[in-house]
């Protein structure tokens, strides 16, 4: 009989364990490997973690425990926990080296059913959560899959103003006598696309700007060094339609056409076929505040290009995407990250900050049955609130090391709740200072901000 019952169970068992698949992603530098490193802490602490009072299934003592265990796509490199970890508690702290390319983890959550199927079948259950970590910028090469490379093109030519002018300028002097309708050189094409990745990466890096296309050719991932990331657009507006389509073959034209709608066929649509459409759940993580510190171009190119990356949700019912992967995610989170940069009274206005600069496409989304949400958080705390004497009043302030190894006691300034105009800019009234991590002992969950309400948001209801 009870050899009878354990086969019952087991079967039960098998047939009734739950899969995630939570993907986890932002612009380079918002947060996605301080979060992911914070998510896994705290879950494998979840038995006994006193953090997590905004997570029913913690609170409540229905979640018994989690731990790793080997994930289920092979082909994808693992997230780096234990390096994270480590740099973490080392002796001075230190933040984990970011992720740059697509990387996977599997936890495996036991739980005490409270309600549904699972509650009359078995006493303890389990999900298997699959967590998902890509960079944003893959998102934002969604609507070359409507561009062809002349449209394309033309968009990239429309921006190359400004700062933008400024950075290209190398590349925009080589390529200005290039003859497109000559015989490609390969050698050519390799040191001109090279400029144009180098662009890219200053309009990142220099200019603090996060709308860069394509994707790929600043965060190449597995396609590092391939002929598909070596292409670039053309912006002289010399060339008439009828003289590309009558392009020969073995142009420098056709070549970059080819590679290009190659980079759409199988780096852009595979990305979502692969990886996106397999995704459940989805956090995107926001850095408000690097761009309030930079200034205003900063702030409005991040605008841009979140709503940029706001398109691939907005799948509809007769989007491209529906049409192409049926993709399956029914609960965004959007997350401002690094609150603790800033004192817990400008908390709300995080959060009002992020709503409006997605307000668009959230009202949007909201009509096709995707529930959304935002959020305020800190990964992994590294300050600590106190208060400042200031002309005889006390002012609310943070407590911290800087990366450099000075203590801190600072009141970064005012978060505004609307999208800034011309009077925040012009007062630039707005500090940002990179905090250490503050050390601690490696057997307690690192301290954070709101994790907790994340994982009530993305995993409560499937713990019940
Ligand atoms: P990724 O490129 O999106 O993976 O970004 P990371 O997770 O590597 O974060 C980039 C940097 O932001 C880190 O090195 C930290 O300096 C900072 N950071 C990330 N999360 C937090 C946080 O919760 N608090 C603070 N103070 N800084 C953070």
């Amino acid at each position: 009989m009870e050899k009878v019952k354990n086969k019952v169970n087991k079967l039960v068992n098998r047939g009734l364990d739950r899969h995630m698949r939570l993907a986890v992603t932002g612009l380079s530098r918002a947060g996605k490997t301080a979060f992911i490193t914070s998510l896994i802490n705290q879950l494998l602490h979840s038995g006994t973690n006193p953090r997590l009072p905004l997570f029913t299934p913690a609170r409540e003592g229905q979640l018994l425990g989690a731990r790793r265990v080997p994930q289920g796509q092979l082909h994808i490199p693992s997230f780096d926990y234990d390096q994270g970890i480590h740099a973490l508690r080392s002796s001075p702290p230190s933040w984990p080296v970011p992720t740059r390319d697509v990387s996977e983890i599997r936890l495996e959550l036991r739980y005490r059913p409270e309600s549904g199927p699972l509650r009359l079948l078995k006493d303890t259950a389990t999900l298997y959560l699959d967590i998902v970590d890509y960079p944003g910028e893959w998102l934002l090469d969604l609507p070359l899959l409507s561009m062809s490379f002349v449209e394309w093109s033309a968009k990239q030519r429309s921006v190359l103003n400004g700062r933008r002018r400024e950075l290209a300028e190398q590349w925009l002097t080589e390529i200005s006598e290039l003859d497109m309708l000559a015989e490609a050189d390969e050698r050519q094409i390799k040191h001109l696309s090279g400029l144009y990745t180098e662009y890219l990466h200053k309009c990142k890096d220099e200019a603090g700007l996060h709308w860069v296309q394509p994707g790929r050719f600043v965060l190449p991932g597995e396609y590092a060094g391939a002929p598909v990331l070596e292409f670039f657009p053309i912006v002289s507006d010399k060339l008439s339609e009828s003289a590309l389509s009558s392009a020969p073959p073995n142009s420098l034209f056709s070549l970059m056409k080819k590679r290009y709608d190659y980079y759409c066929e199988h780096v852009v649509k595979d990305f979502y076929k692969e990886h996106f459409s397999q995704v459940d759940r989805q956090i995107v993580l926001v850095d408000t505040l690097q761009p309030l510190n930079a200034g205003p171009d900063s702030f409005n190119d991040m605008r841009q290009a979140l709503e940029q990356l706001m398109q691939s949700f907005r799948y509809g019912k007769s989007g491209l995407l529906r049409r192409l992967f049926s993709p399956r995610i029914d609960r965004i989170l959007f997350a401002a990250t690094k609150a603790d940069h800033v004192t817990p009274d400008q908390h709300p206005n995080l959060v009002s900050l992020l709503q409006q600069l997605i307000h668009e496409a959230w009202q949007t989304a909201a009509f096709e049955g995707i529930d959304m949400e935002c959020v305020s958080l800190s990964s992994i705390q590294a300050t600590e609130p106190g208060n400042v004497d200031h002309k005889g009043e006390t002012l609310p302030a943070l407590r911290g090391t800087l990366e450099s190894g000075e203590a801190m006691l600072m009141y970064p300034g005012e978060v505004p709740a609307r999208l800034p105009g011309e009077s925040f800019w012009q007062s630039q009234g707005f500090e940002f200072r990179q905090f250490r991590p503050m050390p601690g002992p490696s057997d307690e969950p690192l301290p954070h901000i709101r994790i907790d309400k994340a994982l009530q948001y993305l995993l409560g209801d499937k713990l019940k």
